[in-house]
């Protein structure tokens, strides 16, 4: 199996640490190593003859799923959103990437991207990529939220409040179900919608945690000069660097909290870096192309 590095948390300041579990692997990061971990050992176990899973243009499970593929040397085939990407996959990092790891790239239509979960839809793919081990997008199933289990450890019984950036939900749920009742869980969604509390429901154990939905600058991968300029101070300040889609909006959130007194003074707050960097290069070339500041 893919090995894991150890970690310390990183103090920022008298409240606030940073847990780096972007640092866990070279390659397959942070969270998306923690949601891969028994999905592929499973995969592993049953000879299963891949991996098939889903995803954006840019996204990070895609990228680390390429990875942990090429490094267990099962292959991988990745369902990307928008046919009209197979001519861009020399020019868009997060594909390039991937390819370059052996992953299979299937460009489908948007329409088509609708049906990833429609079990008629996932069998036909079974059709072409026999005995694939499915993995849905975004990497979050039941195993992916044992995986994340294991993001917190003894070590983090003394924090009051753990912040971690939320998509789909997965790994806040893990995190939940790895915390002490009285430890507090504050999700920061990167997207605008209100499914996502359900979805949590559905896996976490506790209900020790709330959503703070006021960070999502605009939804899914949309940042301003605001967040940008936020990340780069950050980076500057700390030698941290934050990804754009996710930990950045996050950090955000927490400094405004702190700011406003919402996160109480007294609380002591450790900050997840679920990883997201290889999202980094994707995001200035598009900032690029808009003549915005670009991320350092
Ligand atoms: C995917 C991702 C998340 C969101 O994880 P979910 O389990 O989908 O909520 C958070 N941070 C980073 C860096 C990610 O890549």
């Amino acid at each position: 199996m893919l090995k894991i590095k150890t970690i310390e948390n990183i103090r920022l300041n008298s409240q606030l640490a940073l847990k780096p579990d972007y640092l866990i692997h070279p390659t397959v990061s942070g969270n998306k190593f923690r949601k891969l971990k028994y999905n592929l050992e499973t995969a592993l176990l049953e000879n299963y003859k891949g991996i098939l899973t889903f995803g954006g243009a840019y996204s990070n499970h895609i990228a680390a799923t390429a990875a942990a593929g090429q490094e267990l040397k099962i292959p991988t085939v990745g369902v990307i959103r928008g046919e009209e990407l197979i001519s861009q996959i020399d020019s868009n990092p997060t594909l390039r990437y991937a390819k370059s790891c052996g992953m299979h790239l299937e460009f489908v239509s948007r329409s088509a991207y609708k049906s990833k979960t429609d079990p008629v839809y996932l069998e036909q793919l079974l059709i072409t990529f026999k005995d694939h081990y499915v993995i849905p997008e975004g990497g979050t199933n039941e195993l992916a939220i044992k995986g994340c289990e294991e993001i917190l450890t003894e070590k983090d019984h003394s924090f009051d409040i753990i912040c971690c950036a939320v998509g789909t939900g997965g790994t806040i749920a893990g995190l939940i179900n790895g915390s002490l009742p009285t430890q507090k869980i504050i999700g920061f969604p990167a997207l605008k919608g209100h499914f996502i509390k359900q979805d949590i429901c559905k896996f976490a154990t506790q209900s020790n945690w709330e959503l703070c939905e006021d960070y999502h600058f605009g939804g899914y991968a949309k940042v301003d000069s605001k967040l940008i300029n936020f990340m780069n101070e950050f980076k500057s300040t700390y030698n941290i660097p934050l990804d754009p889609v996710y930990t950045a909006k996050m950090m955000y959130g927490i400094f405004e909290g702190i700011r406003s007194g919402e996160i109480p003074k007294r609380a002591k707050v450790l900050a997840i870096h679920t990883g997201g960097l290889q999202g980094i290069d994707g995001m200035n070339l598009r900032l690029k192309q808009k003549n915005l500041e670009e991320i350092i």
